[in-house]
């Protein structure tokens, strides 16, 4: 597998991105995936050469079954302390997302056929994030409150390697980044808001749920 940035690399889950982390004897995993799909996360952390057992933590930016899905799988082999936000994680243990969707038209009918696939089982989280608070991990991790997709969504920013893991706060589609929006947004005004906050942090690389975007 070739790193997105030195020691991040992608692993992907049929719709969601997962990102591997790996900096000297820490390893992390921002997201897991649609549930089902553990199986793959955990044997791209063996390819750049992670023990799946020593894996040091997993954050989780939102609970939708894309992104926290595959929780329990991974969590199977290992003991890594999850961490999400208070009102994500309350919707991850219970293993539901933590909004209702409000599909129209089109939309109502593909959410009703991929929303099987987005059924996970409930997980445990260790630690509730707090906004502002910075994670002792590749030098630093910065919890942002990115609301807006979700109720309490968060995003982690590695200041030192201007590195952005965005979750759904962002949309990438090609070269172009935009703001959450649509019948899987909870509110589309703090969506506007939380997209222009993590722009103004001139991210170079920004490592989203559904694309990555490299300055
Ligand atoms: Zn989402």
């Amino acid at each position: 597998m070739k790193p997105i940035y030195p020691g991040l690399f992608q692993s992907s889950s049929l719709v969601a991105n997962q990102f591997i982390l790996v900096d000297g004897a820490q390893s992390l995993v921002v997201d897991v995936g649609l549930p089902g799909y553990g199986r793959q996360l955990l044997g791209n952390m063996r390819k750049v050469g992670i023990d799946p057992r020593e894996l040091t933590a997993i954050l989780i930016t939102h609970a939708d079954g894309d992104h926290f899905g595959a929780l329990a799988e991974i969590r199977s082999v290992n003991s890594a302390p999850v961490y999400a936000s208070p009102q994500e994680a309350e919707a991850i243990q219970k293993g539901v997302s933590s909004r209702a969707l409000k599909p129209k038209g089109f939309q109502k009918l593909f959410y009703g056929v991929i929303a099987p696939l987005y059924r996970p089982s409930p997980g445990i989280v260790d630690h509730l994030l707090e906004a502002g608070q910075i994670l002792p991990f590749w030098g630093g991790l910065e919890v942002l409150d990115t609301r807006g997709h979700t109720p309490q969504h968060v995003s982690f920013f590695a200041r030192e390697h201007g590195v952005l893991f965005s979750g759904d706060s962002i949309q990438i589609v090609g070269n172009k980044l935009l703001p959450s929006s649509g019948g899987n947004t909870w509110d589309e005004e703090l969506a506007r808001r939380s997209f222009e906050m993590q722009l103004a942090l001139q991210p170079t690389v920004i490592c989203g749920g559904h694309g990555i975007w490299i300055r």
